[in-house]
């Protein structure tokens, strides 16, 4: 294989993350139905947040606590609890997404696999030892602990420190969000696979060097 390193995302790229599902839950457990028009409601306030965490204007926390705001008042907690109640929640429905574990084992022991998520700490390790995985990824890097997030280029640096800073003609990205993992792979000067399991658009100006519609594809690609 031309590559000595895999960088995978983690979120929609390693594992299902269906956060209706999962706030879903959490609520439940509070006693409280969330609607589907409260997660339209969610979404409206959590993916503009998402927006300026990827461009570095606001921090994890600020992103974590601001989602939460209108539903710690009315349950009378604070957004911290909700968002850690939250990501305890997104670990307990956690799975892989089809051909993950495959794709994983086909991989172990031929190439360095490593994970850069701009997803939250709490979630990550938890996440990692119920589906097997643990041992697998090295390193996992943070965006929560480095202070950048993808596509910013100091989360890749961060990585290929911690790599020991192999040719970056050696290295893949591996992701599902062409913003934040493309754009972030292309930023940094290494290969790029996207991972589009839903045949969107290409975004313009934003070019992966591959492609591919499953893990299996990938899979297949990288035994070839
Ligand atoms: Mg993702």
């Amino acid at each position: 294989m031309r590559y000595q390193w895999i960088l995978f995302d983690a979120d929609e790229t390693l594992f299902h993350f269906d956060a209706f599902k999962g706030l879903q839950l959490m609520f439940s457990r509070q006693q409280y139905q969330f609607s589907s028009d409260e997660y339209q409601y969610y979404q409206s306030i959590n993916l503009p947040l998402w927006q300026q965490y990827q461009q570095g204007e606001i921090s994890a926390q600020q992103l974590q606590v601001n989602r939460f705001t209108p539903w710690a008042d009315k349950l009378g907690q604070t957004a911290g609890a909700l968002n850690s109640a939250f990501m305890q929640a997104m670990a307990d429905i956690c799975t892989p997404l089809p051909g993950a574990a495959e794709l994983i084992t086909s991989l172990k022991g031929r190439v360095n696999m490593g994970i850069i998520t701009n997803g939250f700490t709490e979630l990550q390790q938890i996440r990692l030892e119920r589906t097997g995985f643990a041992d697998v990824f090295s390193p996992l890097v943070i965006s929560e602990q480095v202070g950048l997030a993808k596509p910013d280029v100091g989360i890749f640096n961060h990585a290929f420190a911690l790599m020991g800073h192999p040719p970056k003609q050696h290295i893949l990205m591996v992701g599902d969000n062409p913003h934040a993992d493309i754009q972030g792979g292309i930023n940094a000067g290494i290969d790029t696979c996207w991972l589009n399991r839903h045949g969107a658009a290409r975004p313009q100006g934003i070019t992966p060097k591959h492609e591919v519609s499953s893990l299996l594809q990938l899979q297949q690609w990288l035994a070839g």
